[in-house]
């Protein structure tokens, strides 16, 4: 999960990082009441996640508020690379004097932890790492040994911070690492890691991503999430448990198995290049030992989808074999009956594997109107593209 930079401060604050005060606001008026409180000069910064905010006109400063409140009022609402402004923060200014760049972050590659840090900070580290190598240094950080004063030493030497911001970098280096494994975040990035005019060392941006897979362990993480950003239908699938992403076309998907259900995303997608083309609507993988309570959670989720026309349910059967999916097909339609959901949309289902033949007896003998049993992986994507154009 990214965070936004004002989620960031705060985030830094509590570690007791360097941060300037600030506080966010979703209207001008709400801006005009935090630059009162903040006083002075203030700098007016688009809430999105994405960078570059500066270039594209997201960040101004404002002396006092009345100025605070008409920056606030043109940067909400703004666009900046497909994302509509719907906060701002307002922060303290800085003097700043110099811009660093520092960062953690977890290197998949080269399966470490790694630090890149560089005296040519504000711009994109990417530019800066294309334009001038050899102002861009990358330490790997041991996980189990972290970062230490002297491994925070190792980082300022490398990264050839000038002397008389050296103390404050290692101080900021510890502090930011034991962060950001505090947190179990996969990136804190500052950026810029700015010296301002009275000698301080301060973090003026703050770019977190958190590691989802660790949110059992911080409870206060979901207060994190941007609500305004959550599909209903991923939201309602998450409670469920099933992995559901949404996707933008109208055939429904059910597979057990996250591979069978990816490349049946790429049959259904080829299919449906033939019938004007209709893409898959979903991925849902209901996994292995899937009943027919878990069957009917998926149902009803791909089916609460106003874009699907059809339904592909793909089943190789494994130790969950296929008259146990069956079964839990013609349940868990049932089911949905009996919740007062009335399922009007097309199933086109494939059972192969193990016990394939009991479990395609099963679906005839249910002899349901909607559900059209197609033996071949291709010829029920072929199916399922066709009734999904026919009920666009
Ligand atoms: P980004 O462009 O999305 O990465 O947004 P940043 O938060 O990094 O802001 C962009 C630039 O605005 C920074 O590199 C600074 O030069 C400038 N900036 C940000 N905060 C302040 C501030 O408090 N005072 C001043 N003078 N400039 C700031
Ligand atoms: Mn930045």
């Amino acid at each position: 999960m990214d965070l936004f930079e004002y989620q960031g401060r705060d985030l830094f604050e509590r570690h007791g990082l360097p941060v300037l005060g600030g506080g966010v606001a979703e209207t001008p008026q709400e801006a005009r009441a935090i630059a009162e409180r903040l006083g002075g000069k203030v700098v007016v910064k688009a809430q999105v996640k994405v960078g570059g905010r500066g270039k594209a006109g997201g960040v101004k400063l404002a002396d006092g508020a009345d100025e605070a409140q008409a920056r606030a009022t043109d940067i909400l609402g703004m666009d900046i690379k497909g994302h509509t402004v719907h906060k701002v923060m307002l922060a303290e200014t800085a003097d700043i004097q110099e811009e660093y760049y520092f960062s953690y972050l977890l290197d998949r590659a080269n399966r470490t932890f790694l630090c890149i840090a560089s005296v040519a900070g504000g711009m994109e580290i990417e530019t800066v790492a294309e334009e001038q190598p050899d102002r861009v240094a990358k330490i790997a950080i041991d996980a189990v040994k972290g970062v230490d004063e002297a491994k925070a030493r190792e980082i300022v030497t490398a990264a050839k911070f000038p002397a008389e911001v050296s103390e404050h970098v290692v101080d900021i280096a510890v502090k930011l690492w034991q962060a950001f494994v505090a947190e179990d975040a996969t990136l804190v990035e500052v950026n810029p890691l700015a010296k301002v005019g009275d000698g301080r060392v301060l973090c003026l941006d703050a770019k977190i991503t958190l590691d989802e897979n660790a949110s059992f362990r911080h409870p206060d993480h979901e207060a994190l999430v941007d609500q305004s950003a959550v599909d209903p239908l991923e939201q309602a699938a998450k409670a469920k448990n099933l992995n559901y992403v949404k996707l933008d076309g109208e055939v429904g998907i059910i597979g057990n198995g996250a591979g069978l259900v990816m490349s049946t995303l790429d049959v259904v997608a080829y299919a449906g290049e033939k019938h004007g083309g209709v893409k898959p609507a979903n991925f849902l993988d209901i996994g292995g030992g899937a009943s027919a309570q878990v069957m009917a959670n998926g149902l009803e989720i791909v089916l609460g989808d106003p874009a699907v026309k059809s339904v592909f349910v793909n089943v190789f059967g494994g130790i969950t074999a296929c008259d146990e999916v069956a079964n839990g097909i013609v349940q868990a339609l049932a089911l949905l009956g009996e919740r007062g959901e009335s399922v009007s949309k097309p199933l086109v289902v494939r059972l192969d594997g193990n016990n394939a033949e009991a479990g395609r007896a099963i679906l005839d003998g249910a002899n349901n109107p909607l559900v059209e049993r197609v033996d071949t992986m291709d010829g029920a994507a072929e199916r399922a593209a066709e009734l999904a154009a026919a009920g666009k």
